[in-house]
């Protein structure tokens, strides 16, 4: 059976890896990043590099987009400056999946608009960051219908280890976004941990080795407290991406009458990274304006 066509927005960090794995699994794919020249690179590989979003979506019956934020994924679907998005130019009968991580206000509101133009709508956030997008490892976190997965699997299955059906649309989102709160109120933890070990006069290292294996230990800390001691910031996840995640987080838990006040703080530290100017660098960067004020 002939490969569906697919459309591919957003070839940042995960997106560049997500097409590759298309390409390699043989799926004709058209791409389209605001950047052009990171679409480029998937042209030698034998992508069609559209211009535009509405150009990238014509002909496919999958289309996928892998954003930075709400902001972001409004304007590629819906367009900007009186430019149609890719909403409009999709083809009847093709499944839309925002793998974006973004708001579940922002994806009702993207749903009902699909819905409005006879599109089947899937949010299909992914878990498994530059690495597992790289080697077709991601696990994808489905809100919608089932005969939408349905059509969208075989190429969902082309990036992924594992893809979990949750519930109506919005279960993706809600469920990445409890997912990456507890993430990111760890990793703020762990920056003030390392800080406060770096001025303490402990052997860092051998502290760290205790605590990676004791009670506090998880991939999480193993991986991002390396990456904090060694001061590598190549970026994995950009920094300013956690910031984002928990401010949706505490928004989305809001609606259901929960405060989360442990994300709202350490957001304000990301935020503080963000305006030292480390916002595009790896999450791990989380730990210097500690450093900085230590310094102080
Ligand atoms: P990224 O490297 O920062 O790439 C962001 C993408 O969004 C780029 O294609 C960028 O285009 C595009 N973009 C940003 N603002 C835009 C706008 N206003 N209009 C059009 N395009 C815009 O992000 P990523 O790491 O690939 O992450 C993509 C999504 O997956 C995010 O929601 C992130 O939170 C989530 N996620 C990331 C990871 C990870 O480990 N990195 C893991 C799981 C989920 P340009 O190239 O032109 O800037």
């Amino acid at each position: 059976m002939a490969k569906q066509s697919v459309a591919l927005l957003g070839l940042g960090t995960m997106g560049a890896g997500m097409a590759a794995n298309l390409l390699k699994a043989g799926f004709p794919l058209a791409v389209y990043n605001r950047s052009r020249a990171k679409a480029e690179v998937f042209a030698a590989q034998g992508a069609r590099v559209a211009e535009t979003p509405a150009d990238a979506v014509r002909g496919a019956s999958v289309i996928l987009s892998m954003l930075a934020d709400d902001a972001a994924s409004r304007a590629v679907w819906l367009g900007t400056d009186g430019a149609s998005g890719a909403l409009a130019a999709a083809q009847k009968g093709a499944v839309l999946v925002e793998s974006s991580t973004v708001s579940p206000a922002w994806i009702a509101e993207l749903a009902a608009a699909a819905q409005a133009r006879g599109l089947d709508f899937l949010d299909a956030p992914v878990t498994g960051s530059r690495a597992q997008a790289a080697a077709g490892q991601l696990t994808f976190l489905v809100g919608g219908p089932a005969e939408a997965l349905a059509v969208a699997t075989p190429v969902l299955e082309a990036m992924s280890k594992e893809i979990l059906a949750l519930g109506p649309v919005g279960s993706g989102a809600k469920l990445k976004l409890v997912n990456n709160f507890l993430c990111g109120v760890q990793i703020a933890s762990l920056a003030e941990g390392i800080a406060w070990l770096e001025r303490s006069g402990l052997d860092v290292d051998r502290a760290l080795t205790f605590l990676k294996s004791g009670a506090p230990g998880s991939p999480l800390l193993a991986n991002l407290s390396a990456r904090m001691t060694s001061r590598d910031y190549a970026v994995n996840f950009h920094l300013k991406l956690m910031s984002k995640d928990l401010q949706y987080a505490g928004e989305a838990a809001a609606e259901n009458g929960v405060e989360l006040t442990t994300a709202a703080n350490a957001r304000r530290l990301f935020e503080r990274a963000v305006a030292l100017g480390f916002g595009d660098q790896d999450m791990s960067a989380v730990v210097e304006p500690l450093r900085i004020a230590a310094k102080e």
